[in-house]
């Protein structure tokens, strides 16, 4: 391949893993490998300036800015670091330093999160942005109040502006995956994507719910408020901010070295993601004399630690099957220790996966834990490859054997077996599970007991269980008080309230949010069965993919019949309640504009919702109400001279409060 293709081909693997990360939160490689591929461009781009592109991945300091946050534009842009990536390579950096002045170093752990700038007015907390592409960012003011890490007033009146890093501890991302594995949605592949899908989320009390954390490192335009990078630590933590502990103050390139290998030992034991150390120039006075890149400064570098990597065999791939009928295949490994524990499993996640990674059985593979956490293969080392044939994805359900089908658009596989019992022992653990139905005595193991036996095979079947009172009682680790206490669980969760009920339906894309969106909008099993794609894609916050799932799932004889027999078993399919027959906002459409002060948009629409209005986006002669923020443009025009009734926030905070 000629240098140009090369730079190209670089430029567009960078640009795909940009997008992937920052603005759909996916990543599609490791970030050891996105730093490699774009240290080779920069290294390519400096040896050939003939091919320079203004548009190159290099041009920018990373990211894009999504369109749901206001924007923010910085005074002082906010630069990212160069990196290195070993010892050579470090003392390189420090060399160039020492030959223009003598300095002094501070090494501190690069925290593995998103970075942030945060503006305080007088002591008071005023705005936070994200970094976005350095100069412009996103306007995440009401995600990052919620972090409680953080202070919202100083310990003196001072106007600063700070940056820091917001990220996940290992505590909350757990917690966070456990809960998104009970309600399948999908799991976050480490801490950082979890705080960078966290602190984008518009409904800010889904922020404070999720527990992220700060850990603030620096002062914007710091020579104003001290002489030194060390003092800074120390004001910023005089003044409240969370500081790493660990930063250390250090003479020279031996010592700088030595406390690199100290972080990489110590971040093993961290309750947070790390991802390397920064070398700070100590006095803010040699900033100038050092200088500048276009890029980044020359005084300040990141070292990047290397994951750690182990190397094992794949002895075979198995697969699972989801209560959806999703298969997903599984690398049982040779066991191997990875960062202090032991892995013999890993997630293919899927065909696509697999097909890329090009991953054969018999392969040696190298693995990670991504974030510390979940095992990863990152690739395979194809120099050990024997003669294995390449993967080939199953064709039947490995549990009922029936054929499998992939739907055009997703990477998945599904059973397509109705009947398949790997779908009905999941689906019936779904429906009993806390989040659903909350049968708090039909764990899974006594689901899987009673479905082998025979008792229950569908969910309707669990209402009939008294029947068998005394077959139950006989059965092998059950026994008379068990039986009771199962049966009046089952009684109990006939009052558990509709939306849980359709959540434990498990039908496709419903999860438990979802579920109370079309509730809220529904209010009854009758409604929903009346609807037509049109009216449920039309419902705020549902696409077409939800819409679409929903309505199949209701046309399906089979399905309404099930829901019948639920409805005359007594459970709940319509919400009752006289408050929201009677309020003015029932029935009535609803357009939302400008800027709201107490609510975020989504925070509006459910409440709008919740009281048994809807939401809909344009202006038209059927809009009831149009909810007008600050800054309100052309919809309020319309609305006006539509003779829409138009209500200010006040207002509308009076009518809801009624
Ligand atoms: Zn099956």
């Amino acid at each position: 391949m000629n240098v140009k293709s090369k730079i190209e081909q670089l430029r567009q693997q960078i640009h795909d893993a940009n997008h992937a990360y920052h603005t759909l939160d996916q990543p599609l490689i490791s970030d050891y490998n996105y730093d490699l591929l774009l240290n080779e461009l920069i290294q390519l781009e400096q040896e050939h300036p003939e091919f320079f592109d203004a548009t190159s991945p290099t041009q920018k300091i990373g990211g894009y800015v999504l369109d749901k946050f206001e924007k923010v534009t910085r005074d002082v842009p906010m630069m990212s670091l160069s990196n290195v990536f070993n010892q050579e390579e470090l003392f390189k950096f420090i060399e160039r330093i020492e030959e223009v002045t003598s300095s002094e170093y501070i090494i501190e752990l690069k925290i593995d999160g998103l970075a942030v700038s945060i503006k305080y007015e007088k002591g008071l907390f005023k705005q936070a942005a994200t970094r976005g592409n350095g100069l412009v960012g996103e306007d995440i003011t009401h995600n990052v109040k919620t972090i409680k890490s953080l202070p919202l007033k100083l310990s003196e009146p001072i106007t600063i502006e700070v940056r820091g890093e917001i990220f996940m501890p290992h505590k909350s991302f757990l917690k966070l995956n456990e809960q998104r594995k009970r309600n399948e949605e999908p799991l976050f592949a480490n801490p950082r994507n979890a705080a960078a899908g966290t602190i984008r989320q518009l409904d800010s009390q889904i922020v404070a719910d999720r527990e992220l954390d700060i850990f603030v490192y620096a002062i914007v335009d710091p020579q104003s408020y001290t002489q030194s990078h060390k003092d800074a630590l120390a004001l910023l933590k005089k003044l409240g901010f969370k500081v790493n502990q660990h930063a250390t103050h250090t003479m020279n390139k031996e010592d700088v070295w030595k406390t690199i290998q100290k972080f990489d030992q110590l971040r093993k034991s961290l309750p947070y993601d790390t991802d390397g150390a920064v070398i700070k120039v100590n006095a803010y006075d040699k900033y100038d004399m050092i200088g500048y890149t276009a890029k980044s400064p020359k005084w300040a570098t990141a070292y990047k630690f290397q994951a750690e990597i182990a190397e094992t065999t794949i002895q075979d791939i198995t697969f699972q099957v989801g209560r959806t009928g999703v298969i997903t295949p599984v690398a049982e490994l040779e066991p191997v220790s990875v960062s202090g524990t032991t892995v013999s499993r890993a997630t293919l996640h899927n065909e696509d996966y697999i097909t890329i990674k090009d991953i054969r059985i018999g392969d040696t593979v190298r693995i990670h834990k991504a974030g510390e956490i979940i095992p990863e293969v990152i690739e395979v080392v194809l120099s050990e490859r024997k003669n294995q044939p390449p993967f080939k994805m199953i064709t039947t359900c490995p549990v009922c054997g029936a054929s499998l089908e992939r739907i055009d658009g997703e990477a998945d596989h599904y059973c397509t077996n109705d009947s398949c019992e790997a779908k009905h022992i999941g689906q019936l653990i779904h429906f009993s599970s806390r989040v659903a139905m909350d049968i708090d005595s039909l764990g899974e193991k006594v689901v899987e007991t009673l479905f082998e036996k025979g008792y229950t095979k569908t969910i309707t079947d669990i209402y009939h269980l008294h029947q068998y009172r005394e077959e139950l009682k006989i059965l092998p680790g059950f026994g008379d008080k068990k039986v009771e206490k199962l049966i009046e669980a089952i009684e109990q969760s006939k009052k558990q309230p509709f939306h849980k009920v359709l959540f434990g339906l498990g039908i496709k894309h419903i999860g438990a949010k979802v579920a109370k969106i079309l509730v809220n909008y529904f209010k009854s099993m009758d409604a929903m069965l009346e609807a037509n794609i049109e009216d449920i894609q039309n419902i705020h916050e549902i696409g077409p993919e939800i819409a679409q799932s929903i309505f199949s799932y209701l046309r399906n004889e089979e399905n309404i019949t099930h829901i019948q027999k639920l409805i005359e078993l007594g459970l709940q399919f319509q919400v009752e309640n006289q408050v929201i027959k009677e309020h003015q906002f029932n029935g009535k459409t609803f357009v939302l504009t400008g800027k709201l002060e107490s609510f975020s948009r989504d925070q509006a629409s459910e409440i709008i919702e919740s009281l048994g209005g809807k939401v809909t986006s344009s202006v038209s002669k059927l809009t009831d109400y149009l909810l007008a923020g600050s800054d309100a443009g052309s919809k309020l025009k319309k609305a006006e001279s539509l003779g829409v009734t138009i209500l200010n926030e006040a207002t509308f905070k009076d009518i809801i409060h009624e």
